[in-house]
Protein backbone atom coordinates (compact mmCIF):
# COMPACT_ATOMS: atom_id res chain seq x y z
CA UNK A 1 0.00 0.00 0.00
CA UNK A 2 0.99 3.62 -0.48
CA UNK A 3 2.01 5.26 2.45
CA UNK A 4 -0.18 8.14 1.84
CA UNK A 5 -2.81 9.57 -0.77
CA UNK A 6 -0.60 12.11 -3.66
CA UNK A 7 -4.26 13.05 -4.89
CA UNK A 8 -7.94 12.69 -4.77
CA UNK A 9 -8.35 10.02 -7.25
CA UNK A 10 -5.97 8.46 -5.22
CA UNK A 11 -7.57 8.85 -1.73
CA UNK A 12 -10.73 7.13 -3.23
CA UNK A 13 -8.10 4.14 -4.43
CA UNK A 14 -6.58 3.54 -0.95
CA UNK A 15 -9.92 4.33 0.97
CA UNK A 16 -13.00 3.21 -0.91
CA UNK A 17 -14.69 2.14 2.28
CA UNK A 18 -14.40 2.08 6.20
CA UNK A 19 -12.40 -1.74 6.17
CA UNK A 20 -9.57 0.43 3.96
CA UNK A 21 -9.71 2.65 6.29
CA UNK A 22 -9.87 0.92 9.03
CA UNK A 23 -6.90 -1.39 7.75
CA UNK A 24 -4.70 1.72 7.76
CA UNK A 25 -5.05 2.60 11.04
CA UNK A 26 -3.75 -0.48 12.63
CA UNK A 27 -0.78 -0.18 10.19
CA UNK A 28 -0.13 3.37 11.30
CA UNK A 29 -1.12 2.35 15.08
CA UNK A 30 0.58 -1.06 15.08
CA UNK A 31 3.64 -0.88 13.01
CA UNK A 32 5.43 -3.81 14.43
CA UNK A 33 2.02 -5.67 15.22
CA UNK A 34 -1.48 -5.63 17.42
CA UNK A 35 0.15 -4.36 21.36
CA UNK A 36 -2.66 -4.98 24.02
CA UNK A 37 -3.01 -1.60 25.66
CA UNK A 38 -3.56 -3.09 28.77
CA UNK A 39 -1.33 -6.15 29.38
CA UNK A 40 1.47 -5.83 26.09
CA UNK A 41 0.61 -9.10 25.10
CA UNK A 42 1.33 -9.10 21.09
CA UNK A 43 -1.57 -12.01 20.35
CA UNK A 44 -5.10 -11.02 19.40
CA UNK A 45 -8.35 -12.24 17.72
CA UNK A 46 -10.00 -9.94 15.65
CA UNK A 47 -13.38 -10.23 16.46
CA UNK A 48 -16.46 -11.38 13.71
CA UNK A 49 -19.16 -9.32 16.13
CA UNK A 50 -17.57 -6.43 16.33
CA UNK A 51 -16.00 -4.17 13.67
CA UNK A 52 -12.25 -3.74 13.76
CA UNK A 53 -11.76 -4.89 17.19
CA UNK A 54 -9.33 -7.19 18.29
CA UNK A 55 -9.32 -9.65 21.75
CA UNK A 56 -6.14 -10.47 23.20
CA UNK A 57 -5.37 -14.18 23.97
CA UNK A 58 -4.00 -13.43 27.23
CA UNK A 59 -6.01 -10.93 29.27
CA UNK A 60 -9.17 -11.04 26.78
CA UNK A 61 -9.28 -7.30 26.58
CA UNK A 62 -11.29 -6.22 23.33
CA UNK A 63 -9.38 -3.30 21.81
CA UNK A 64 -10.83 -1.77 18.75
CA UNK A 65 -8.47 0.25 16.39
CA UNK A 66 -9.36 3.91 17.83
CA UNK A 67 -9.78 3.04 21.24
CA UNK A 68 -8.14 5.31 23.34
CA UNK A 69 -7.39 7.64 20.40
CA UNK A 70 -8.48 11.10 19.34
CA UNK A 71 -10.95 9.07 17.67
CA UNK A 72 -12.38 6.86 20.87
CA UNK A 73 -16.25 6.70 21.02
CA UNK A 74 -16.97 8.94 17.85
CA UNK A 75 -20.38 7.60 16.07
CA UNK A 76 -18.86 8.98 12.64
CA UNK A 77 -17.84 6.35 10.14
CA UNK A 78 -14.10 6.29 9.97
CA UNK A 79 -14.45 7.40 6.20
CA UNK A 80 -15.37 11.11 7.33
CA UNK A 81 -12.68 11.33 9.51
CA UNK A 82 -10.06 10.24 6.73
CA UNK A 83 -12.24 12.71 4.66
CA UNK A 84 -11.62 15.86 7.30
CA UNK A 85 -7.88 14.92 8.20
CA UNK A 86 -6.88 14.91 4.62
CA UNK A 87 -8.35 18.11 3.51
CA UNK A 88 -7.78 19.54 6.82
CA UNK A 89 -3.72 18.44 6.23
CA UNK A 90 -3.57 18.73 2.72
CA UNK A 91 -5.48 22.00 2.03
CA UNK A 92 -3.22 25.31 2.06
CA UNK A 93 -5.20 27.07 4.11
CA UNK A 94 -6.67 24.40 6.03
CA UNK A 95 -10.67 24.02 6.16
CA UNK A 96 -13.41 25.67 8.76
CA UNK A 97 -16.05 23.45 10.54
CA UNK A 98 -18.75 25.31 8.67
CA UNK A 99 -16.98 24.09 5.38
CA UNK A 100 -16.18 20.68 6.65
CA UNK A 101 -19.79 20.05 7.51
CA UNK A 102 -20.94 21.09 3.73
CA UNK A 103 -18.19 19.30 2.18
CA UNK A 104 -18.83 16.05 4.15
CA UNK A 105 -22.70 16.16 4.42
CA UNK A 106 -22.46 16.27 8.25
CA UNK A 107 -25.70 16.70 10.23
CA UNK A 108 -24.60 19.43 12.62
CA UNK A 109 -22.45 22.25 12.94
CA UNK A 110 -21.71 20.84 16.14
CA UNK A 111 -20.11 17.92 15.01
CA UNK A 112 -18.25 19.12 12.45
CA UNK A 113 -16.72 21.59 14.74
CA UNK A 114 -15.81 18.78 17.36
CA UNK A 115 -14.27 16.55 14.66
CA UNK A 116 -12.06 19.81 13.19
CA UNK A 117 -11.31 20.29 17.35
CA UNK A 118 -10.27 16.63 17.61
CA UNK A 119 -8.32 16.65 14.67
CA UNK A 120 -6.41 20.25 15.37
CA UNK A 121 -5.04 18.34 19.07
CA UNK A 122 -3.49 16.25 17.13
CA UNK A 123 -1.53 18.86 15.40
CA UNK A 124 1.36 18.84 18.21
CA UNK A 125 4.08 16.02 17.25
CA UNK A 126 4.38 14.95 20.72
CA UNK A 127 8.72 14.19 19.82
CA UNK A 128 9.19 17.26 18.18
CA UNK A 129 12.79 18.70 18.64
CA UNK A 130 13.64 22.31 19.65
CA UNK A 131 14.63 24.73 16.91
CA UNK A 132 18.06 25.48 15.71
CA UNK A 133 20.75 27.88 14.43
CA UNK A 134 19.92 31.38 13.45
CA UNK A 135 15.80 32.59 14.25
CA UNK A 136 14.05 35.33 14.59
CA UNK A 137 12.02 35.74 17.78
CA UNK A 138 9.13 38.63 17.34
CA UNK A 139 5.57 39.22 19.33
CA UNK A 140 2.59 40.47 17.77
CA UNK A 141 -1.45 40.94 18.80
CA UNK A 142 -3.69 39.09 17.25
CA UNK A 143 -7.39 40.30 16.99
CA UNK A 144 -10.06 37.85 18.50
CA UNK A 145 -13.97 37.90 18.57
CA UNK A 146 -16.17 36.28 21.10
CA UNK A 147 -18.81 33.64 20.19
CA UNK A 148 -21.60 35.64 17.81
CA UNK A 149 -19.85 38.81 17.78
CA UNK A 150 -17.15 39.98 14.60
CA UNK A 151 -13.65 40.21 14.82
CA UNK A 152 -13.12 43.19 17.71
CA UNK A 153 -9.90 45.02 18.24
CA UNK A 154 -8.49 48.29 19.71
CA UNK A 155 -7.36 50.69 17.84
CA UNK A 156 -3.82 52.07 18.44
CA UNK A 157 -1.85 51.10 21.13
CA UNK A 158 -4.32 49.68 22.91
CA UNK A 159 -4.39 45.91 23.21
CA UNK A 160 -8.67 45.45 24.34
CA UNK A 161 -9.62 42.66 22.14
CA UNK A 162 -6.27 41.53 21.03
CA UNK A 163 -4.12 38.65 22.95
CA UNK A 164 -0.44 39.03 22.62
CA UNK A 165 1.44 35.96 20.30
CA UNK A 166 5.17 35.33 20.29
CA UNK A 167 6.86 33.77 17.44
CA UNK A 168 9.98 32.09 16.75
CA UNK A 169 10.70 30.45 13.22
CA UNK A 170 14.33 29.46 11.85
CA UNK A 171 16.33 31.36 8.98
CA UNK A 172 18.31 28.55 6.73
CA UNK A 173 20.13 29.97 4.18
CA UNK A 174 17.98 33.10 4.07
CA UNK A 175 14.55 31.12 4.13
CA UNK A 176 12.40 30.62 6.71
CA UNK A 177 12.70 26.35 8.37
CA UNK A 178 10.21 25.70 11.24
CA UNK A 179 7.91 27.51 12.98
CA UNK A 180 6.48 27.65 17.04
CA UNK A 181 3.85 29.94 17.81
CA UNK A 182 2.19 30.77 21.22
CA UNK A 183 -0.45 33.22 23.04
CA UNK A 184 1.14 34.42 26.04
CA UNK A 185 -0.49 36.73 28.98
CA UNK A 186 1.33 39.95 28.28
CA UNK A 187 4.98 40.99 26.92
CA UNK A 188 7.47 40.70 29.96
CA UNK A 189 10.70 39.03 29.85
CA UNK A 190 9.15 36.33 31.97
CA UNK A 191 6.57 35.67 29.50
CA UNK A 192 9.22 35.88 26.43
CA UNK A 193 11.80 33.72 27.84
CA UNK A 194 9.23 30.97 28.79
CA UNK A 195 8.17 30.88 25.49
CA UNK A 196 12.30 30.84 24.21
CA UNK A 197 13.03 28.06 26.89
CA UNK A 198 10.58 25.77 25.80
CA UNK A 199 11.05 26.10 21.81
CA UNK A 200 14.37 27.00 21.43
CA UNK A 201 18.13 24.74 21.35
CA UNK A 202 20.94 25.66 24.01
CA UNK A 203 23.43 27.80 21.57
CA UNK A 204 21.19 29.67 19.08
CA UNK A 205 21.52 32.47 17.70
CA UNK A 206 18.08 34.68 18.22
CA UNK A 207 17.43 38.02 16.22
CA UNK A 208 15.11 39.94 17.83
CA UNK A 209 14.14 44.02 17.62
CA UNK A 210 15.17 46.17 20.54
CA UNK A 211 12.38 45.41 22.99
CA UNK A 212 13.41 44.85 26.27
CA UNK A 213 11.43 41.91 27.36
CA UNK A 214 14.54 40.13 25.32
CA UNK A 215 17.89 40.52 26.56
CA UNK A 216 18.94 37.66 29.16
CA UNK A 217 16.97 34.80 27.04
CA UNK A 218 18.07 31.81 28.73
CA UNK A 219 20.85 29.97 26.96
CA UNK A 220 20.80 31.79 23.67
CA UNK A 221 23.16 34.18 21.61
CA UNK A 222 20.64 37.21 21.76
CA UNK A 223 21.16 39.31 18.74
CA UNK A 224 19.18 42.67 19.50
CA UNK A 225 18.77 44.93 16.82
CA UNK A 226 16.94 48.59 17.42
CA UNK A 227 14.67 49.72 14.64
CA UNK A 228 12.26 51.91 13.67
CA UNK A 229 8.87 50.90 12.74
CA UNK A 230 9.41 51.00 8.96
CA UNK A 231 11.98 48.66 9.21
CA UNK A 232 10.73 45.50 11.53
CA UNK A 233 10.40 43.87 8.37
CA UNK A 234 13.62 44.36 6.66
CA UNK A 235 15.24 43.17 10.42
CA UNK A 236 12.78 40.20 11.27
CA UNK A 237 11.40 39.83 7.26
CA UNK A 238 10.55 35.81 8.14
CA UNK A 239 9.13 36.62 11.28
CA UNK A 240 6.99 39.17 10.13
CA UNK A 241 5.70 37.51 6.76
CA UNK A 242 4.17 34.64 9.20
CA UNK A 243 2.15 37.07 11.76
CA UNK A 244 0.86 38.90 8.40
CA UNK A 245 -0.03 35.48 6.66
CA UNK A 246 -1.30 34.17 9.97
CA UNK A 247 -3.56 37.59 10.40
CA UNK A 248 -4.71 37.26 6.77
CA UNK A 249 -5.56 32.99 7.36
CA UNK A 250 -7.27 33.90 10.63
CA UNK A 251 -9.98 36.01 8.62
CA UNK A 252 -10.14 34.88 5.25
CA UNK A 253 -11.10 31.13 6.89
CA UNK A 254 -12.50 31.75 10.07
CA UNK A 255 -13.92 35.34 10.05
CA UNK A 256 -11.27 35.93 13.21
CA UNK A 257 -10.28 33.59 15.70
CA UNK A 258 -11.81 32.95 18.96
CA UNK A 259 -9.81 33.72 22.14
CA UNK A 260 -10.40 30.63 23.99
CA UNK A 261 -9.11 28.60 20.98
CA UNK A 262 -6.63 30.72 20.19
CA UNK A 263 -3.63 28.17 20.73
CA UNK A 264 -5.41 25.25 19.17
CA UNK A 265 -5.44 27.62 16.02
CA UNK A 266 -1.89 28.90 16.27
CA UNK A 267 -0.97 25.13 16.56
CA UNK A 268 -3.20 23.99 13.19
CA UNK A 269 -1.37 26.73 11.54
CA UNK A 270 2.19 25.96 12.98
CA UNK A 271 1.54 22.27 11.76
CA UNK A 272 0.43 23.35 7.76
CA UNK A 273 3.47 25.38 7.85
CA UNK A 274 5.99 23.86 9.07
CA UNK A 275 4.73 20.57 6.65
CA UNK A 276 4.10 23.17 3.34
CA UNK A 277 6.63 21.29 1.48
CA UNK A 278 5.03 17.52 2.40
CA UNK A 279 1.34 17.89 2.27
CA UNK A 280 0.46 14.85 1.52
CA UNK A 281 2.53 13.14 3.72
CA UNK A 282 1.26 15.67 6.84
CA UNK A 283 -2.30 13.29 6.10
CA UNK A 284 -0.68 10.06 7.54
CA UNK A 285 1.43 12.54 9.82
CA UNK A 286 -1.92 13.79 11.28
CA UNK A 287 -3.78 10.36 11.56
CA UNK A 288 -0.51 9.07 13.18
CA UNK A 289 -0.69 11.74 16.35
CA UNK A 290 -4.26 11.00 16.14
CA UNK A 291 -3.92 7.48 17.26
CA UNK A 292 -1.19 8.29 19.47
CA UNK A 293 -2.67 11.07 21.26
CA UNK A 294 -5.21 10.03 24.24
CA UNK A 295 -8.97 10.92 24.09
CA UNK A 296 -10.41 14.07 25.37
CA UNK A 297 -13.49 14.63 26.86
CA UNK A 298 -16.15 17.10 25.68
CA UNK A 299 -15.40 19.69 28.61
CA UNK A 300 -11.40 19.45 27.61
CA UNK A 301 -12.26 20.72 23.97
CA UNK A 302 -14.76 23.22 24.83
CA UNK A 303 -12.77 24.79 27.63
CA UNK A 304 -9.32 24.18 26.49
CA UNK A 305 -8.08 25.26 29.97
CA UNK A 306 -10.11 22.84 31.93
CA UNK A 307 -7.68 19.56 32.44
CA UNK A 308 -10.64 17.28 32.04
ZN1 LIG B 1 -4.02 -8.19 27.10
Amino acid sequence: MADYPRSLPEFQQLFPGEAECAGYLTEIRWPDGFRCPACGHAHAWALETKAWTYECSKCHRQTSVTAGTVMHGSKLPLSKWFWAAYLMATHSNGISAVQLKSQLGLGSYKSAWLLCTKLRRAMVDPDRSPLAGLIEVDETAINYRTKDEPVSGGQGRSHDGKIAVVGAVEVIDEHPGRLRLACIPDYSADSLHAFVKANVATGVTAKTDGWSGYPGMPEVNHEPHVIGSTAAHVILPWIHRVFSNLKTWALGVYHGLRRKHLQAYLDEFVFRFNRRRSRHAAFRRLLGFSVTMPPATYNMLIEPEAKG
